[in-house]
């Protein structure tokens, strides 16, 4: 048997520990190296399991010998260890195809990807699916790495009855570099939501570079697979009048039709948005997509105004706080590129005092002219260098205030409002300059909000 194959994982975050745990499970020789420190969680993970490993260095000699390698979707083809390997010829896979390669046979996957909303419309969709009875799984990009899921299943037996008739469904979250290392991973259904500008430092500034790895989510679909995507995205359109896809049945979703809170699929079915926690036309797009996945699976309407009626968006994305001597506090803190802000702008009801910045991805304000001046009083700048920020919108002659911790522009966006505004942290930046990560960014700017409550808290419910 090949069991005794020798798998080397290079990465050895929530990705590349699931590989090498599901790797080991499966009987394989496994040896994990990372050029950075492992998280102890990791390590402990891995020592359980007896599975070597090597932190803070690439050993070549370790690693070239492998008969196969899964590699971290982090790590850059120009990283030098991943050209040592491309150099001696050995095959390389992502976590998310191995992942798929041993899979149980009586399982489907629904792959979710895009540019925004990959993370809402993954939850929303597993909520649905789950409201509605189905066996079900998420993971992938969020939350569980698929390898962990796959290993779960394959340890507990819940993996499904049989495909056709009681499939257990894995709903996974699936980010463009991730498509980069699939070969035959092929989803039921592949959703993909918009491709706007973003990690382009890894594309060589090319959106058609972005976008080929985006729709590689589509390459191994046959007929009777869906593919579902984004009608009104000028990229996506572009590029499908440009290449042939695979044969998977298209259905094309357009943002046009969601009147009166009202999501309406064909003649049959509508959606009542009203009682959901899901705010802005470009949530009402994401439930429309996971509404359709939903019925594609045989979900029952009720059961899915249900499940919308009991979802709870996750955190950092247009979080509505607290309301605050009548000033709205909304954490947005996830929109880290200008797209995202697009939609919380436009999302909107009140004049807004802005809270913008951070580490700079190459940003293009120009998009975001217009709602700015019709939707926002003031700008309160959150970021070590604001300067692409300072000569886009200083011209407007509206308050303008640099800031460099969420207190101080917590403190300076309270001064500047009054009761009716809406103070919205929503960066269009990453928050690394002043931040560990985005969710750290969005945490001190709630903590910050909870301090300057003097009146009992308000908490706001819709
Ligand atoms: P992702 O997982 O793709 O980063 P999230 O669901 O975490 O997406 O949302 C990221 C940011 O994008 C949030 O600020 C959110 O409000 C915004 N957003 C969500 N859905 C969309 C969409 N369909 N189009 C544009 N922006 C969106």
């Amino acid at each position: 048997m090949s069991k005794t194959k020798r798998i080397v994982i290079l990465g050895a975050g929530e990705s590349g520990t699931s590989a090498a745990l599901l790797a080991k499970w499966l009987g394989y020789a496994v040896f994990v190296s990372d050029s950075s420190p492992i998280k102890p969680a990791f390590k402990t993970e891995l020592e359980e399991q007896d599975i070597p490993y090597e932190e803070g260095q690439h050993s070549l000699d370790k690693i070239l010998d492998a008969r196969e390698i899964i590699k971290s979707p982090g790590i850059p083809e120009k990283a030098a260890v991943l050209q040592a390997v491309r150099a001696k010829g050995v095959p390389v896979i992502g976590e998310i195809e191995f992942a798929w390669r041993h899979k149980p046979a009586s399982t489907q996957v629904v792959a979710i990807t895009g540019s925004n909303g990959k993370t809402t419309t993954t939850g929303l969709i597993y909520h649905l699916l789950q409201t509605a009875g189905l066996n079900v799984a998420v993971g992938g990009n969020i939350g569980k790495a698929f390898a962990r899921v796959v290993l779960d299943d394959l340890r507990s037996g819940n993996t499904g009855v049989r495909l056709l008739t009681n499939p257990k469904w894995y709903v996974l979250e699936i980010s463009s570099f991730q498509l980069e290392d699939i070969d035959r991973f092929r989803p039921k259904i592949a959703v993909l939501l918009n491709i706007t500008p973003d990690h382009l430092d890894r594309y060589e500034y090319k959106i058609e570079n972005y976008a080929r790895a985006k729709f590689r989510i589509n390459k191994n679909q046959k007929r009777g697979d869906i593919f579902l995507f984004n009608g009104a995205d000028p990229v996506i359109a572009g590029y499908r009048s440009r290449h042939t896809l695979a044969p998977a049945r298209p259905v094309a979703v357009r943002k046009s039709a969601y009147k009166n809170a009202v999501i309406r699929i064909g003649r049959r079915h509508h959606f009542a948005m009203e009682a959901t926690r899901l705010r802005g036309p470009h949530n009402f797009f994401n439930t429309d997509c996971a509404i359709r996945v939903a019925l594609a699976l045989g979900a029952q309407p009720a059961d899915i105004q249900r499940g919308l009626n009991t979802f709870l968006p996750p955190a950092h994305r247009l979080e509505v706080l607290a309301s605050v001597n009548g000033v709205t506090y909304i954490n947005d803190s996830k929109a880290t590129n200008v797209d995202a802000v697009y939609y919380a702008l436009q999302a909107m009801e009140h004049p807004t005092i802005w809270i913008v910045g951070g580490q700079d991805k190459g940003n293009d304000y120009a998009p975001l002219l217009a709602l700015v001046r019709k939707k926002v009083k003031a700008i309160v700048c959150l970021g070590l260098d604001n300067s692409k920020i300072i000569a886009a919108f200083s011209k407007m002659k509206k308050p303008f205030v640099e800031t460099r911790s969420a207190a101080e522009a917590v403190q300076e966006a309270t001064a500047l409002a009054v009761p009716g505004d809406t103070v919205l942290l929503s960066p269009a930046c990453a928050s690394f300059d002043l931040f560990k990560n985005y969710e750290d960014r969005g945490e001190q700017f709630k903590a910050s909000v909870l301090n300057i409550i003097q009146s009992p808290l308000q908490t706001i419910t819709n």
